[in-house]
C-alpha cells in the first residue's frame, strides 16, 4: 500500500493554513464578479469559496488560504488534484490530439476496452460504452436507451435520489429546488422508498424489517393494479449521494435486482458519485454482488478532466439505431487518456487505493461513532469506504434534523478553520467525508478533529 510519506508528497504541506477570515478580500471581490456575470443557479452559489490552486487533497483560495479537501470536488478528485501521472498524461496527449468529435480515437477505444474489464460482473467483458462529459448526460441516455431497448416508457426511481437536472433526469431527482417550477417533467416516473434505515419510511429496524423497502419495489413491479405496467428500468444509486450518503443493506439491491428480472425491466446502477473506487471497491454495487444491466459513471473517473459514461450490456446494442446518440465532445482523446490514467492509479495493486479507502473509511467512521458519547448532535454515522456521512440532529431521540441555519453555520465555521466540506441530505444536515482516496491520514484526522470541535457546540 502506498505509504503516508508518499501520499504527503502529493499534497501541499502544512494544511490547513488560514491567512484571512473567509471570504478574504480577493474571494469577496471574485464572488461579486461571479454574481454579476455567472449564473446563480450554479452549485454552491452562495458559499464563499473559490479555489485557484490545488494539489492532492489540499487546495488554496486566491487569498492564499490553504484547505484540507474533504469534498474532492464532490467525489471527483479520486486520485487527488493534479496527480503527477495525470499531469504527465495531459502533457503527453495534448501534443498529439485532443478533440476528434464522436468519430472515435485510439485513446477512447482503449478506454472503452479498459472500462469493460473493470465493470462489475454482469457487464464485465460483455458491454459497450457511450461517452459523455457529465453524469447527467449518462443518466439521461440510460433513460433513452432503456426505453428503446424494452419498448416501454416508465422509470422507477427512489426518494432522495439525485441523478442530474436535465429535462429527463430532473424527473428522477427528488430535491424540491431541482424540481419545483421546472415542469412538466417527463411522465411515467414513480418514486419508491430508498433503504434509509436511520429514518425508515416503514418505521422498522434492520434486520428485523426483513428489508420491506426492497420488497415494496418487488410488490410495485410484480403486482397487478400498481400502475407500474410499462416499466423500462429501475434507476438506482448504489449509495445515495446528494440524498444524504445513505448506504442500504446489500439485500435491498439484491431483492430489487430479482424483482427487475422477474418483471423484465433493466436494472440501472447510477455510480456517478459512488463509483471509481470511492467505497473501497471499484463499483459500490459490487458490495451487494448485484449484476446491473447498465451502469452510469462520471466524477472520479474523469477527475481533473470531465468524463462520464454509460456502460450497458452488449445485447442492448442491437436495439439502438446507429448514429442515434451523437455528442460533439464525447470521449475527447485528452479526457480518455486522463480517465485511463485515473483507472490505472485507482486499480494499481501496489498503491492499493481501494484497500486504503476501506481501511481509512473504517477509521473515519470509527472516530465519529466513538465521538457520539460526547458530541450530542451526531445522530448517525454511515457509508462505505471513503463515502462517509455524518447526520447531525437537534435531538437524538426524536431525530429532528439540526436546523438549516445551524448546518450552514457549521459548514462556514469548517471553512474558516480550513476544512472544505459540502453538506448533503434531504434536510441538508449530513456532513460528508469524501476526500481524495490519496488523502494523507494525518490530514484526514486533522479535518475530523476540527469537525468534532465545531460539532460539540451544537
Ligand atoms: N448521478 C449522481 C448519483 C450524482 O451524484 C450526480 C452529481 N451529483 C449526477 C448523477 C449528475 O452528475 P453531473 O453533475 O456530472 O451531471
Amino acid at each position: 500500500m502506498i505509504s503516508e510519506a508518499e501520499l504527503k508528497e502529493l499534497s501541499f504541506p502544512d494544511a490547513p493554513k488560514m491567512v484571512t477570515t473567509v471570504p478574504g478580500p480577493r474571494v469577496a471581490a471574485l464572488m461579486e464578479e461571479s454574481a454579476k456575470y455567472e449564473a446563480f443557479t450554479r452549485g454552491g452559489g452562495g458559499f464563499p469559496v473559490i479555489l485557484s490552486e490545488g494539489m492532492g487533497a489540499t487546495a488554496k483560495d486566491p487569498d492564499g488560504n490553504l484547505y484540507i479537501d474533504m469534498a474532492a470536488g464532490v467525489a471527483v478528485n479520486a486520485v487527488g488534484r493534479g496527480h503527477p501521472k495525470v499531469l504527465e498524461a495531459i502533457q503527453r496527449q495534448c501534443c498529439q490530439i485532443m478533440h476528434t468529435t464522436d468519430i472515435t480515437n485510439p485513446k477512447r477505444i482503449a478506454l472503452a476496452k479498459r472500462v469493460s474489464e473493470i465493470m462489475p460482473e454482469g457487464l464485465r467483458g460483455d458491454c459497450h460504452t457511450s461517452f459523455f462529459q457529465a453524469g447527467s448526460d449518462a443518466v439521461e441516455t440510460a433513460i433513452k436507451f432503456s426505453r428503446k431497448h424494452t419498448g416501454r416508457s416508465q422509470i422507477l426511481a427512489f426518494q432522495g435520489a439525485y441523478h442530474g437536472v436535465w429535462c429527463g433526469t430532473t424527473a428522477l431527482t427528488t430535491g424540491y429546488n431541482y424540481r419545483h417550477g421546472w415542469g412538466p417533467l417527463i411522465a411515467g416516473v414513480q418514486h419508491l422508498p430508498y433503504a434509509y434505515c436511520y429514518r425508515c419510511p416503514f418505521n422498522m429496524t434492520y434486520p428485523n424489517c426483513d428489508v420491506q423497502c426492497g420488497k415494496y419495489v418487488d410488490y410495485v413491479l410484480n403486482t397487478p393494479y400498481t400502475a407500474a405496467d410499462d416499466v423500462a428500468a429501475v434507476v438506482i444509486e448504489s449509495q445515495q449521494g446528494e440524498g444524504g450518503y445513505v448506504a442500504p443493506p446489500p439485500e435491498f439491491f439484491q431483492i430489487i435486482k430479482a424483482a427487475c428480472k422477474k418483471y423484465g425491466c433493466l436494472y440501472v446502477a447510477d455510480e456517478v458519485q459512488s463509483g471509481a473506487g470511492r467505497t473501497g471497491k471499484m463499483w459500490c454495487i459490487e458490495h451487494a454482488g448485484v449484476k446491473p444491466d447498465m451502469l452510469t459513471w462520471g466524477k472520479g473517473m474523469g477527475g481533473d478532466i470531465p468524463m462520464a459514461g454509460l456502460t450497458y450490456k452488449a445485447e442492448i446494442e442491437k436495439s439502438l439505431p446507429e448514429g442515434s446518440q451523437p455528442s460533439t465532445f464525447a470521449g475527447n482523446a485528452l479526457a480518455s487518456e486522463v480517465c485511463m490514467t485515473n483507472i490505472n492509479l485507482i486499480t494499481d495493486p501496489e498503491m492499493d487505493l481501494l484497500g486504503r479507502a476501506t481501511q481509512l473509511g473504517e477509521e473515519v467512521r470509527g472516530r465519529f461513532t466513538d465521538a457520539m458519547s460526547t458530541v450530542k448532535c451526531i445522530g448517525d454515522v454511515r457509508g462505505r469506504g471513503l463515502m462517509v456521512g455524518v447526520e447531525v440532529v437537534a435531538d437524538r431521540k426524536t431525530k429532528e434534523p439540526l436546523a438549516p441555519e445551524k448546518c450552514g453555520q457549521v459548514a462556514f465555521r469548517l471553512l474558516n478553520k480550513g476544512v472544505l466540506m459540502t453538506p448533503c441530505g434531504r434536510y441538508g444536515n449530513v456532513f460528508r467525508f469524501m476526500p481524495p482516496l490519496t488523502v494523507p491520514r494525518d490530514y484526514s484526522n486533522k479535518a475530523i478533529d476540527i469537525t468534532l470541535d465545531i460539532l460539540k457546540d451544537y
